[in-house]
């Protein structure tokens, strides 16, 4: 699936003296099956800017279309009204039912008694039936990493005994039982412990690769985005300064420093190295394929034959 938006603008309270525009005239596409992240300062617009992604915020000006379709055109600007115009909305509600929106702090959002109850709320929304509802669940607990016994047992707990990491899991799961063809995160990982964050990192990487879905991550956290995403989209106060696959924007180091933004501990490594003329790759953003790089530099200096090369 595909949104694209044209020179979409948020205004929070438009018209005031206390106007804000949090997203200015951004146009930006992200295409089937892509992995996209979004970085950028803070107040830059990130969570503005996805909450339009599914018709959560009505646009200032601009369209929204999702696999082609305006979001927000009216029935009143659509020839066909009546029975057609009603159409269109249910599938408006479908399209926008196809972008499921993970929210930062996803876990304060779980409310019912148990974790089933929790993530069966979406699709018992729906009206389908309970074995379906109960596929739905446990498929969802399954893709966001919790083995079958596991989800069992944590489906009749509630969902406030679970550790940071596992409620957090088990909100990404609610959206997922919606059955999504793009998931949009809003920090994912912010506040998780190490192990809460790898769960995570983990179980999105292989939906991903596994079932194809289109995946947008606002992240401040480099060395997550470098591990889930193919292209990142920087913004800065409610624009679009940078598009670019992951590795080209990250070597930009200077330009990411100079917007107050962290850089992959990896990326500053191998610049560092290759500044003091070590013949290393640059542009790496994994630990481990750095660290293969650095042990052929050291193989190749140890031997005199290629000593100086
Ligand atoms: P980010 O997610 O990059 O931190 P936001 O989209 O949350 O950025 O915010 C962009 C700008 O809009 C900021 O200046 C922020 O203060 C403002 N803003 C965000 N939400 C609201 C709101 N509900 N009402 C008024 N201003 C808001
Ligand atoms: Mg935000």
């Amino acid at each position: 699936m595909s949104i694209e938006t044209i020179a979409l603008t948020h205004t929070y309270m438009a018209g005031t003296s206390r106007a804000v525009v949090a997203v200015d005239e951004v146009s930006l596409r992200i295409g089937d099956r892509e992995s996209v992240g979004i970085i950028g300062p803070t107040g830059s617009g990130k969570s503005t800017l996805v909450q339009h992604f599914n018709g959560l915020l009505r646009p200032t000006s601009g369209r929204v279309l999702v696999d082609g379709l305006d979001l927000w055109e009216t029935d009143r600007d659509d020839p066909a009204r009546g029975r057609r115009g009603r159409g269109r909305r249910s599938e408006l509600r479908s399209i926008r039912q196809k972008v499921g929106l993970v929210f930062q702090f996803a876990e304060h959002q779980l409310f019912e008694e148990t974790v089933f109850d929790d993530v069966a709320f979406g699709p018992r929304n729906l009206g389908l039936d309970e074995s379906e509802v109960r596929e739905r669940v446990a498929g969802a607990l399954a893709a966001v990493g919790f083995d079958p016994e596991e989800a069992k047992a944590l489906g009749q707990r509630s969902p406030f005994t679970l550790s940071g990491g596992q409620m957090r899991r088990v909100a990404v799961a609610g959206v997922l039982a919606m059955r999504p063809a793009t998931l949009v995160l809003d920090e994912p990982t912010a506040g998780l412990d190490p192990r809460g964050r790898v769960g995570l990192l983990d179980a999105l990487t292989r939906l991903h690769r596994e079932t194809g879905l289109t995946l947008v991550v606002v992240s401040h956290n480099m060395e997550d985005l470098a591990r889930l995403v193919d292209r990142v989209v920087v913004l800065d106060r409610g624009r679009v300064v940078e598009d670019d696959g992951v590795r080209e924007v990250f070597s930009q180091t200077e330009r990411l420093r100079a917007l107050g933004l962290d850089v992959p501990p990896v990326v500053s490594l191998m610049q560092a190295l290759a500044g003091r003329g070590a013949p290393v790759r640059t542009g790496l953003l994994d630990a481990a394929e750095a660290a293969e790089e650095i042990s052929r530099w050291l193989a190749s200096r140890a031997d005199p034959r290629t000593e100086g090369r």
